[in-house]
């Protein structure tokens, strides 16, 4: 709904206006796959993105012989609802237990709020997790996490002065006494050199089974440059945040043809109980609802 605009509002609307019954002629199709389009661009999918789910949109029409159908309005909604499912990520998210969780981005993308985030939904499940906070360059970053964990009851563990190393394996000890460890790591404005080599090494270290890339989704189309400057790492998902200041659904539309990497969770607001786990039928029906 409002989260995600007014995609699913035109769609509709273009949808209705082919109406039903035997007049239909592909002049009326063709007229709503125009007004589909401009609704897919103010959302804010890639252009790419939109030229083959339009292509793809008319070659089913055409196949179904749409013309001919008794109720078009109805199968190009339905045609319209698979090819947007297809779009997106459609596996379901397996947190698998006893494994580390490696939490990356810029400064600024949402990745404390996002620990605090998975935290929560683990402890929900009865599913116990340390927070590791692998960012000493802000005592404020440390500070953030330690008031995150209290607020919901989670683990964090403890502060010592020490390289990010040394704070990494120390977290690995604790393996046996926790489902999950979840480390925050270090971001900047932008990312460089120093930061991606610390995180390279990072990784050899944890050995994470998820390496999850926050995007801000307010940066819309530019998550593509984000992921390239962070493509020296391993990273086998996206967490997509601020969806609830975002009203776009373009985002999460375009990014498994742009990054070639699925969405494994939507943060939907500041608090750690604002979130969408992963639910590709859920968002794309929220999307068109
Ligand atoms: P980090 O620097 O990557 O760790 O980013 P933070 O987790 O500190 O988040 C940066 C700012 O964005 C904070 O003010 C958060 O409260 C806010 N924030 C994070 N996730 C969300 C979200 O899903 N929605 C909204 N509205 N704000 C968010």
């Amino acid at each position: 709904q409002e989260m995600f605009g007014r995609l699913g509002v035109s769609v509709r609307n273009a949808v209705q206006r082919i109406g039903n019954g035997s007049v239909v002629t592909q002049k009326d199709i063709d007229k709503a796959l125009r007004e589909i389009r401009i609704a897919l661009l103010e959302a804010d999918v890639a252009l790419p993105v939109i030229k083959t789910f339009l292509q793809k949109v008319q070659d089913q029409a055409l196949g179904r012989n749409l013309v001919k159908s008794l109720y078009p309005d109805q199968l190009i909604s339905k045609i319209v609802y698979d090819e947007m499912l297809a779009l997106v990520n459609n596996d379901p998210v397996h947190w698998a237990r006893r494994s580390s969780i490696l939490v990356m981005g810029l400064q600024g993308s949402g990745k404390t709020t996002l620990c605090g985030k998975l935290a929560f939904m683990f402890k929900a499940q009865n599913i116990s997790t340390l927070l590791v906070s692998l960012d000493p360059y802000r005592p404020a970053a440390q500070s953030q996490l330690a008031v995150i964990g209290n607020s919901i009851g989670v683990d964090v563990l403890p502060v010592v002065e020490e390289d990010v190393y040394t704070t990494a394996k120390r977290a690995l000890s604790k393996t046996p006494f926790y489902d999950h460890i979840i480390f925050d790591t270090a971001g900047r404005l932008h990312v460089d050199k120093e930061l991606m080599e610390e995180l390279v090494q990072l990784q050899s270290i944890i050995r994470a089974k998820e390496n999850l890339l926050v995007c801000d989704s307010l940066i819309g189309q530019s998550i593509t440059e984000v992921s390239k400057s962070f493509s020296k790492l391993t990273l086998n998902g996206i967490a997509l945040s601020k969806l609830d200041a975002n009203h776009k659904a373009g985002v999460i539309l375009s990014l498994k043809s742009l990054l070639d990497l699925p969405i494994k969770f939507l943060g939907t607001g500041e608090k750690p109980q604002d979130f969408m786990q992963w639910d590709a039928k859920r968002i794309v029906n929220r999307i068109l609802d």
